[in-house]
This record gives structure tokens, C-alpha cells and sequence, in this order.
């Protein structure tokens, strides 16, 4: 699976809708070792500290804690990080759980050695802090005039090879990069300079649109409402042009749609939608 910013997106909806303002009331460690103990130092001195909000910065998941303190975390996978009803059952993946009081929910962390990071730091240094600091803009919050003015400091670079630039602008991977420069009816070799403005503007509603599709269909409960876990089908059902090599294009029906290699990189598209405007 993909693991891209509607994903974690989604988990912190979750999160924030489910136990924003709520008290760590117990904090259970299922795993013993000084050394498996040490990676869940953190865990521990959360106790008795109130969950002010969950946030997103590009893939990263920063829950800010009362008493200036924050968890960020970076997921490899969707499974690490599940905020589930208490009456659940447990994973045996499960090795610290933080339990609410006066609800019945609660915050499991799975194989807590395989996030690529988890801290729990000053809340006023997470911006200055490695992972965080070098990001580039958040893809749902600018505007299409930062977004142009961003775009155009790089004339000269194809542009899904600048969308995926995390510097640039953050959590747009490979999958959801063909989805939007499909729909803004783009080439994803296309150089910047060579992108006429009414399509840049349109580009930069087709990456509010697909993010936001995607994080919807994510969040569509299942059947009994319990279990909010991300599932990665639900993603996948909104898109029209990733993995569809050979199948007509669902919009002009007139083409099927191609699987391209740019720079070693592979790239979905419509010959026909997306054409290559040589300068
Ligand atoms: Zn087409």
C-alpha cells in the first residue's frame, strides 16, 4: 500500500474528533526489556496530560499534550497507530496503549520500532526539529497565488517531479501526483515555464480536490460506525488513472491510459488528455 497524505490525514482526523480534550488516564506498555522499554519512554509521561489536538505538518502526526508537550510521530504503515473503542480486541502488534478517562476509546501504538519517527518533544521546537523544518507548503492551505508564485521559482523543472519535492510542497507522493496532473490535464514531464496560467490554477484546485476526495472516502464509517481504521481500498476507489494502464480513460473515452517512465520514475497518463505541448 501507499502510504500518502489523505492516509494520515484521515488518522488525524480521527484522532482529533474522537479525543481531542481528553485526559491520558492509564498508560499501558505491553512490552518488557530495558531496550524495547526505552523506545517507549515517552509513553510513560503522558500520564495525567490532556490531548489538546492532533495535527498534521506533510506525513507527519503531531498530537500536542497539555504542559507544552508534543508526540510527533512518522507512520510507515497505517497499522501503527489506531485510535479504536476500548472494548476492542488487541492486536498482538500492540505495545503501548493510552487510555482516556470518561471515554471509551483509546490510542494503540503497534510495533512501535518500525515508525520511522516518534518523540515526544518541547511543543515550541517541533517546527525547528529535522523532519519538520525542512517541509514545504500544505497542500490543502495555499492559496493558488502562493502556489503559483512557489512553482514559478522553478522554471525549468518538469512538474510532477516539483509536485513530489517535499521541500516544495508536502505530501503529494507518486500516486496521488498522476491523479491530480490527470485532472488538471497535464504531462507530468511538462516544465513549469511552459504551463499557461488558467492550467496552473487549475492544477492547484485538482490537488485540493483529489486530497480531499481521498481523505472523505477514508473517513466513510463502516457498517456498525466502530472501528474507524484507515482502509486503503476506500482510497483507491477514487482513482481515475493510477495503476489503470490499458483501460479506456475514463474521461475522454478515447484513449487507453498509459504507463510512461520519466527519469527511471513510472507515470500514468492519457495520450490524449495529457499531451506533451513540445516548446
Ligand atoms: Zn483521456
Amino acid at each position: 500500500m501507499i502510504f500518502e497524505l489523505p492516509e494520515v490525514e484521515t488518522i488525524v482526523r480521527n484522532v482529533d474528533r474522537n479525543l481531542k480534550n481528553q485526559v491520558v488516564q492509564e498508560v499501558d506498555v505491553r512490552i518488557q526489556g530495558r531496550k524495547a522499554l526505552a523506545l517507549v519512554k515517552w509513553a510513560l509521561a503522558l500520564k495525567g496530560k490532556k490531548l489538546m489536538q492532533a495535527r498534521r505538518r506533510g506525513a507527519h502526526i503531531i498530537l500536542d499534550f497539555s504542559d507544552g508537550q508534543s508526540l510527533l510521530a512518522n507512520l510507515e504503515t497505517d497499522k501503527q497507530l489506531a485510535c479504536v473503542p476500548s472494548n476492542s480486541v488487541l492486536s498482538e502488534q500492540t505495545q503501548v496503549v493510552l487510555k482516556f478517562q470518561n471515554i471509551q476509546r483509546e490510542l494503540r501504538f503497534n510495533d512501535v520500532s518500525k515508525f520511522s519517527f516518534l518523540k515526544l518533544l518541547d511543543s515550541r521546537s517541533i517546527e525547528s526539529v529535522a523532519p519538520i523544518k525542512n517541509l514545504g507548503h500544505e497542500p490543502l492551505q495555499i492559496s493558488v497565488k502562493d502556489f503559483q508564485d512557489t512553482l514559478a521559482k522553478w522554471p525549468q523543472r518538469q512538474v510532477k517531479n516539483l509536485l513530489m519535492d517535499q521541500s516544495v510542497i508536502v505530501g503529494i507522493g507518486a500516486m496521488y501526483a498522476d491523479e491530480v496532473l490527470f485532472r488538471a490535464k497535464i504531462h507530468p514531464s511538462e516544465k513549469v515555464k511552459d504551463i499557461p496560467f488558467p492550467r496552473m490554477d487549475k492544477l492547484h484546485h485538482a490537488i485540493y480536490h483529489v486530497l480531499e476526495l481521498a481523505i472523505t472516502h477514508g473517513q466513510t464509517p463502516l457498517t456498525d460506525g466502530a472501528d474507524e481504521r484507515v482502509k486503503p481500498e476506500r482510497f483507491q476507489s477514487t482513482l481515475q488513472v493510477y495503476g489503470r494502464e490499458g483501460q479506456v480513460c475514463v474521461r475522454c473515452k478515447k484513449a487507453s491510459i498509459q504507463k510512461i517512465k520519466i527519469s527511471q520514475k513510472i507515470s500514468y497518463v492519457c495520450p490524449y488528455c495529457q499531451p506533451l505541448r513540445e516548446k
